[in-house]
Formats: C-alpha cells, structure tokens, sequence
C-alpha cells in the first residue's frame, strides 16, 4: 500500500517554556522535528497514512473526467486510477499509465484496472446518440438511438453488475455508483429514449449494488450541467421527491466531488440518495458534505 506522509503542527503556549530549556523538549520526537519560535514552541509530527487507490470507471466522460482529475490532485490522500473504453479516450485525459483502457461488458477485461484497488466511483453510462437529419429549422424532437451492443441492458446493468462483482472479488472496500433521478417513474421520457429503459436498468444495477453486502453509496444525480463547481448549495432527496421542485439539476463537477467526498465520509456508505442544486448565488455553497450525507436515512 502506499503511503503519505502527513505533518501535524502542534503549537501551544503550554509549551513555551521549552524554547529557554530545550534540553527537556520532549523525547519522543527526534531533534530535526523540533521547532522553535521566538514566541511558542512548534512540534512536527510525522505519521505516515496509508492512501486510498480509487478507480474512476467512465473516466474519459464528462463526470468522470473530473472526478479522475480532482483525485489526481489530491495525492496527500488518493492514489488515482482511470478506465476508459479506448485508447483515445485515454489520450484524451492525458494517456498516464494510471489509465487502463477496458470495456466493462467484457468482465474479463476490467480486472487489471481493479486488482488492488481500495474504492470504485462507477461512472460508466449507456450513451444515446442523435439519429441524423434532425434541423432544429423545423421543429420538433430529435430522435435518439443505442448502438447494437450498446444498449442500457449491456451497459447500465451488464457492464455495471460485472464491476460491482470484479470488485467484490478484489476485496473493494467501498462503491460509489452515480445514477440518475427519474427512477421511479417507468414513464419517465428517459426510458422511451432509443427504446432503452435506461433508468430501469440503471435501477436494477442500483439494487445489485445495495445487496452485494459492499459498503456503497448511490448518488441519483439530477439533470447534469458544464458549470463550475463548489458555487452552489447542494440538496439531498429521496424517491425523486425534487423532481417536483424547481431544484432538480446539478454541475458535473458537484456531482465529481459529492462522489470523491462520499470515499471519506462515513455517513454517506449504505445510502442512495438523489442529488441536485439551488442555483447559483441561492442559498450558501456546500462545504460540509458530512451535514449534507447525514440528512438522508441509511436504505436504498
Ligand atoms: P458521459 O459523458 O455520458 O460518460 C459515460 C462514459 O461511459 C463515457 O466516457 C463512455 O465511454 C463510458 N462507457 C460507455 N460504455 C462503456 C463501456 N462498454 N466500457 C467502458 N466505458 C464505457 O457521462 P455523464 O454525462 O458525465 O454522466 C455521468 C453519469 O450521470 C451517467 O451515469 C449518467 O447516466 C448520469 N446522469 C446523467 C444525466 C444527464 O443529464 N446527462 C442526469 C442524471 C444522471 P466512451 O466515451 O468511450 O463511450
């Protein structure tokens, strides 16, 4: 496993009297971690803590794409693995070693990337695509269709129940799988997309997750958007309750960080929750997600 090391500075008055008789300063750290001011002593304490290896699935998407780059940059605390579907997804977010390329209907293909692994952010979709000759000139809808073999049945729930067991194999000790919102409807527009019932197959990865015995936590993502994260305050829910608000979308990059927030935060294992935001410049941005996991009840 590796390792960080992390430096605590302890500085207290009570220890003042140290820095005229250093002779007593305490024992238990050697002379170079000892540091003193004119005005207080300051100890350095050196721990080394072990880091958490997390891999990013969907990690050339638009979601995962941040959530990989947030956890790269937190290399006090995450050692950061990727897996894309090709190479050029892999070229596209920077084409390091830590990025494995892999399709997640073929089981056999994801277990490199999740050997050795202590956390999973599943952020695998099926991707609908347009059907073509659609001129927005003319009104109406546009049309969209799965490609054969990419259908929300191989993706959402094959290609999602093939990484909740190559996990469960590998000992994973944590999932965080983002879903969407919506599920409870089996009208909702979302499933008559390409003939796909996306969320229903969604839902049913969702429950396959819940009863692996995995700790997990289910993130019902509302209506995704490209803006910039941590400016807007975030809003739990349940059972698609704030789909009948006016709070029913959320940034990708709010959605990264709730993902990578949820790893360290007890109160959010063994809960699905659905996730949107207040506007910007409404209400107060979130930085206390321990609050913000701790208002939704631990089932699925
Ligand atoms: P996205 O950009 O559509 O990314 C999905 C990723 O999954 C893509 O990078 C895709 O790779 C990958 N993928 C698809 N099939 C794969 C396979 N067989 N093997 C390996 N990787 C595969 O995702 P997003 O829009 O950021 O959404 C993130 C999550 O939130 C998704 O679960 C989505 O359904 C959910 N959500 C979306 C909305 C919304 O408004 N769009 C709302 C609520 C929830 P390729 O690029 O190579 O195909």
């Amino acid at each position: 496993m590796e390792m960080a090391t992390r430096v605590t500075l302890i500085s207290s008055p009570s220890l003042n009297g140290y820095k005229r008789s250093p002779i007593s300063l305490p024992f238990f750290l050697p002379f170079h971690q000892r540091k003193r001011s004119s005005r207080t002593l300051t100890v350095v304490a050196m721990a080394d803590v072990p880091l958490s290896t997390v891999l990013v699935t969907g990690a050339g998407g638009r979601t995962g794409q941040i959530a990989y780059k947030k956890l790269k940059e937190r290399t006090d605390q995450f050692v950061a693995r990727g897996l894309v579907r090709t190479p050029e997804s892999k070229e596209k977010i920077g084409g390091a070693d830590d990025v494995f390329v892999a399709d997640i209907r073929d089981a056999e293909s994801i277990i490199p990337a999740i050997q050795g692994i202590d956390a999973l952010i599943i952020l695998t979709s099926a991707v609908p695509k347009m059907k073509p000759g659609f001129d927005p000139s003319k009104g109406g809808r546009p049309e969209f269709y799965f490609e054969e073999g990419a259908y929300p049945e191989q993706v959402d729930w094959i290609g999602q129940k093939n990484q909740i067991d190559a996990a469960k194999a590998a000992g994973v000790k944590q999932i965080v799988l983002v879903g969407s919102m919506g599920g409870t409807d089996l009208n909702h527009p979302l499933n008559s997309l390409g003939n796909g019932n996306i969320l229903v197959w969604k839902r049913k990865a969702e429950q396959y997750l819940a009863d692996s015995g995995i700790p997990y936590t289910i993130i019902r993502a509302g209506g995704l958007q490209d803006k910039e994260g941590g400016l807007r305050e975030l809003l739990v829910g349940k059972d698609d309750e704030l789909l009948q608000t006016e709070t029913r979308t959320i940034s990708r990059a709010d959605v990264a960080e709730a993902c990578i927030q949820a790893l360290q935060i007890e109160e959010a294992k063994f809960k699905a929750l659905d996730l949107a935001s207040k506007p910007e410049g409404v209400g107060t941005p979130t930085k206390d997600f321990k609050g913000l996991f701790s208002q939704v009840s631990a089932c699925f």
